[in-house]
């Protein structure tokens, strides 16, 4: 073998064991399948599968085509929790128009104090980031001596925005239950990307009962588990309403055009 070629070839290796040494891609991205601005403005229909966006991360949340329900992602497993508030395994091809997961590797974990209603956690919580300008990840376990919830049912086009639908909320009110939340904090400063603020799904450990979270109280020895996201990857749903209103458009283009000048 020549110098060169040896040289090649110990360059491919030192780029390979570069390579192996770093983390996967994935690790610590979280993914995101459209946007909360799309959701608001009625874009309930996406082609993400299930089965698809579970490649992307083993925790998270979302909802589910017409929003038919809140999405619970758990341990890998995705849940749906439609109006009656039963969680329920859709199949792998079950389509979703929003939902962001992550491969969840906490950095942190926490013990949770009890008595703290879903305002005093989040405040508590608050308190736990060091830096506010980046996302969580998020996962609660415990005993929660009370917790409403809510899901909603499916809609049929033509689509209401979310505000609506949400006044048909269907909410669930329950005592003294054990499980697991699940979900994100997002700076608001990214409020058309995803929720400003802690935004968190439940699943009872029976997995009888789910949803979004509206409020809880936290019970005696809840564990929180937390990560620092810093990348975020969004595949953005073509054809979504909401992105591109023309008073934020024009607000940028003034922007930018006194800033060229
Ligand atoms: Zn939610």
């Amino acid at each position: 073998m020549t110098r060169r070629g040896s040289g090649r070839v110990l360059a491919a290796a030192v780029a390979f064991a570069l390579l192996a040494a770093l983390p996967a891609r994935a690790d610590g991205t979280l993914w995101q399948y459209s946007t909360l601005a799309a959701l608001l403005a009625g874009s309930y229909d996406g082609r993400l599968s299930v089965g698809e966006l579970a490649r992307h991360g083993d925790l998270g949340l979302g909802t589910f085509n017409r929003v038919d329900g809140e999405m619970i992602v758990v341990d890998g497993q995705v849940w749906q929790v439609r109006a009656d508030g039963r969680p329920a395994e859709p199949a792998a091809a079950t389509l979703v128009p929003f939902a962001a997961v992550i491969p969840f590797m906490p950095d942190r974990r926490i013990r949770l104090p009890a008595g703290l209603d879903l305002a005093g956690l989040a405040a508590f919580l608050d308190g736990q980031v060091a830096d506010r300008g980046l996302a969580q990840a998020i996962r609660i376990d415990g005993r929660f001596p009370r917790l409403k919830l809510r899901s909603e049912p499916a809609q049929s086009p033509p689509y209401r925005p979310l505000a609506e639908v949400l006044r048909d909320q269907v909410v669930l009110d329950l005592s003294d239950i054990e499980g697991t939340m699940v979900g994100f904090r997002f700076p608001s400063g990214l409020a058309a990307l995803n929720v400003p603020g802690w935004h968190l799904h439940f699943i009872s450990s029976d997995r009888r009962h789910g949803g979004h979270v509206l409020d809880l109280g936290t019970g005696p020895g809840a564990q929180a588990a937390l990560q620092t996201v810093t990348r975020l990857e969004t595949e953005l749903l073509p054809g979504a309403a909401g992105l591109d209103d023309k008073p934020a458009s024009a607000t940028i283009r003034q922007i930018e055009g006194s800033g060229s000048k």
